[in-house]
């Protein structure tokens, strides 16, 4: 396998761009890319065309639009090629306009109420800034999705808009220190978690089907407590899988470069070399889409929920995020000179400052019915975020805030930003701290809390926006000081002391770290509907005016929408697992008991005893009897649902889940004591310890 020549084959990009556009129209559409300008028409008709040889040339039959509505999950409608010219022949033909402008049906993706009150049609237009790529002999071109009156309807639109504004603050930022770039992209690179498990059991779940996570199952004799699977040697059939995962995120230019096992049994993760913040985006939507698919050929089905396993490690998406300038400088990167890390130490601040300012936010862009299970549960971050910093560079900042001198391990020194050297870190992965949601790890972030479905545009728009707005007020304050240098050491002094709180080192896990973190004001939303309801509040609805990210209406009618997602994932998972419970899980006890008590007359009318028949049949009824109960309790209180989003949110919360946490108690030990032959599902064991 020649992995050079493959690598970017399905891929427009820059490399292809440079063979096939004529030289003028390729700078120009250079400028588009890099700087953010405005296309003009007469290059988008010879881009297209060139697209179109190229696409047709690699056997592609078809265009779509590609893009990214309110859902989360990628959408695509697709056109042919072919036209019917004048003389009534058939042509192959892809206008500019076809290329930059498409009008899908998109009357039924979520809008929050925001198209019904305007214009009914929305419209995708082309960003020229993530490669277009050949998926299933379909051209498919990555846009933005938006309404006729401009309000935005996707995930894709304010990632960009957000992109902006952090690059027009770092710009303004570095020129503070002499540097003037063009542009400065967030970079990402998201690690995903998976679970692969037989297709045969994931048919025979209709929980796993319907939900993406099983509503019962008792946990199996052998959970994760060994720890045998976290980097263990991966199963043949496994590395078949990753093999060919590879392989076509390869085509696409997806740079997969890590794939290992991960904590849980059937858990796996995948890690891309980081890239710009759109790109990394996209590059992750069709990562989840072609890990379902090609899960499908190896006879797998591929989980992508955060809680498919209850006492099971959940699976999450660490979103790894850094500033780069377009000459590639990190700007997380400590550096080596006095300079640079005076520089790397106002960016540093600027990140502290806008996780504490903002931490619902980054809490909130992380909210959903799967990320529940995960957050805050002994085995994923806490629902609080905080930032780890790791020891020295913890003890750095404390010596800044008490302008004691620095005790490093070579030397003890008083650190004058801008003149003294900041120590050396170590950058050793046994020191990172794993129950931190947020954690500095060397040259960049990992943020730990994305849930492994997530669309991570969301949670990229509220950290760009939010560290935009820190350097913002920190250009404000120093464009204009006398003395940079001074205001420099008094700024970051001051905004290092003022955000202290968000810093914590500790375990994350812990009973204490929760008081802690209350008596600092942190927040602490335990579930999706306490932090949606923050969505909103005035400093978050200022915040995004500020920078052009999302009007006031943009941003309720997301409120909405993700309040009724979540009021709906609860609502589906309760009606799946009433039908589960009445028609598989109780008759199938229900025959076990029946057996039972046969067993109990006839060995009696013989005269002999039956005890442990007698007693076995009547737990096994009278677990029934509770179990019917509760659907039925779990029934009406579904039905009391009420209409509007948030009463229903609440309601979902508060009330049909404690319900099915109390069914699936019911069943779950039903499941430990009725004959494993008519149980009628897969269980834990058999799902997690497949052959
Ligand atoms: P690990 O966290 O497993 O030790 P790495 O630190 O090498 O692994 O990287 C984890 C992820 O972080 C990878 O996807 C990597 O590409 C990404 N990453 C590395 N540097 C950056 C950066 N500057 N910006 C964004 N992501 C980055
Ligand atoms: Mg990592």
């Amino acid at each position: 396998m020649n992995v050079p020549e493959m690598f970017g084959s399905m891929v427009f990009n820059d490399y292809v761009m440079r063979e096939m556009l004529p030289k003028k129209v390729y700078q120009s559409l250079q400028n588009t890319i890099v700087e953010g300008k405005a296309l003009d028409e007469d290059v988008a008709d010879i881009v297209a065309a060139a697209m179109k040889e190229w696409a047709i040339g690699k056997g592609a039959t078809h265009f779509t639009h590609w893009f990214q509505p309110m859902t989360g999950i990628t959408a695509e409608k697709h056109d042919s090629f072919l036209t019917v010219d004048k003389n009534g022949c058939v042509i192959m033909d892809f206008s500019g306009k076809e290329l930059t402008k498409g009008e899908p049906d998109a009357s039924s993706f979520p809008s929050g109420g925001l198209r019904a009150t305007f214009e009914a049609r929305g419209y995708t237009a082309w960003d020229p800034t993530s490669y277009a790529f050949i998926k299933d002999d379909t051209l498919c071109i990555p846009t933005a999705f938006c309404s006729y009156t401009g309000q935005i309807l996707d995930k894709k639109t304010p990632l960009l808009r957000s992109m902006d504004a952090i690059s027009k603050e770092a710009v303004r930022a570095l020129s503070l220190f002499g540097k003037h770039v063009r542009r400065v992209n967030a970079t990402i690179g998201a690690e995903q978690e998976y679970f692969l498990i037989d297709k045969n059991d994931y048919s025979k779940r209709l929980d796993l089907r319907l939900t993406g996570r099983t509503l019962i199952g008792a946990p199996a004799a052998k959970g994760q407590e060994m720890e045998d699977h976290y980097f263990g040697s991966i199963r043949p059939r496994v590395k078949a899988f990753m093999a060919d995962l590879d392989e076509e995120l390869w085509k696409l230019g997806i740079t997969s470069k890590t794939e290992h096992n991960e904590v849980a049994p059937c858990q796996h993760e995948m890690a891309p070399i980081f890239d710009n913040a759109n790109k990394a985006t996209d590059a992750n939507q069709l990562t989840m889409e072609m890990m379902r698919k090609i899960a499908e050929k190896h006879g797998f089905a591929c989980l992508l929920h955060e809680k498919p396993f209850e006492g099971i490690n959940g699976s999450g998406k660490h979103n790894n995020w850094a500033l780069s300038t377009d000459e590639g400088e990190n700007l997380l990167d400590p550096g080596k000179t006095p300079k640079d890390n005076a520089q790397f130490l106002l960016f540093l601040t600027a990140v502290i400052k806008a996780v504490d300012e903002y931490q619902d936010l980054l809490r909130i862009s992380v909210a959903s019915a799967g990320n529940d299970h995960r957050l805050g549960a002994n085995e994923a971050p806490p629902a609080i975020v905080s930032i780890f910093v790791g020891d020295e560079l913890g003890a750095v900042i404390d010596s800044i805030i008490d302008g004691t001198p620095f005790r490093g391990r070579t030397s003890s020194s008083r650190l004058d930003i801008g003149t003294s050297v900041l120590p050396k870190l170590a950058r050793d992965n046994s020191d990172r701290n794993r129950t931190s949601p947020f954690a500095f790890t060397g040259n960049k972030f990992e943020f730990r809390m994305p849930g492994s479905s997530f669309n991570i545009a969301c949670t990229n728009v509220m950290l760009n926006t939010a560290v935009a707005d820190a350097l913002k007020d920190f250009c404000d304050e120093l464009e204009g000081a006398d003395d940079f240098n001074a205001s420099l050491n008094a700024l970051i002094k001051r905004e290092l002391e003022k955000h202290r709180r968000i810093l914590f080192n500790g375990n994350g896990y812990s009973k204490e770290w929760e008081k802690e973190a209350e008596r600092r004001g942190l927040s602490n939303y335990k579930r999706t509907p306490d932090a949606l309801v923050h969505y909103c509040d005035v400093k978050n609805t200022e915040l995004f005016r500020r920078h052009k990210v999302y009007t006031e209406e943009e941003m309720e009618s997301r409120l909405e929408i993700s309040l009724d997602e979540y009021q709906k994932a609860i609502h589906i998972e309760a009606v799946t697992m009433i039908e589960m419970l009445r028609r598989q899980i109780l008759p199938a006890s229900l025959r076990f008991s029946s057996t039972l008590a046969s067993s109990v007359q006839v060995k009696e009318s013989i005269g002999v005893a039956a005890v442990s028949d007698k007693a076995l049949c009547a737990k096994v009824s009278a677990l029934c009897d509770s179990l019917l109960l509760k659907a039925d309790a779990l029934e009406e209180c579904v039905a009391a649902s009420p209409e509007e989003a948030r009463d229903a949110a609440f309601h979902a919360a508060d009330r049909i889940i404690p319900l099915m946490e109390e069914a699936r108690k019911l069943s779950d030990c039903l499941e430990t004591v009725v004959d494993k032959s008519f149980w009628p599902v897969p269980t834990y064991s058999e799902i997690l310890f497949y052959v």
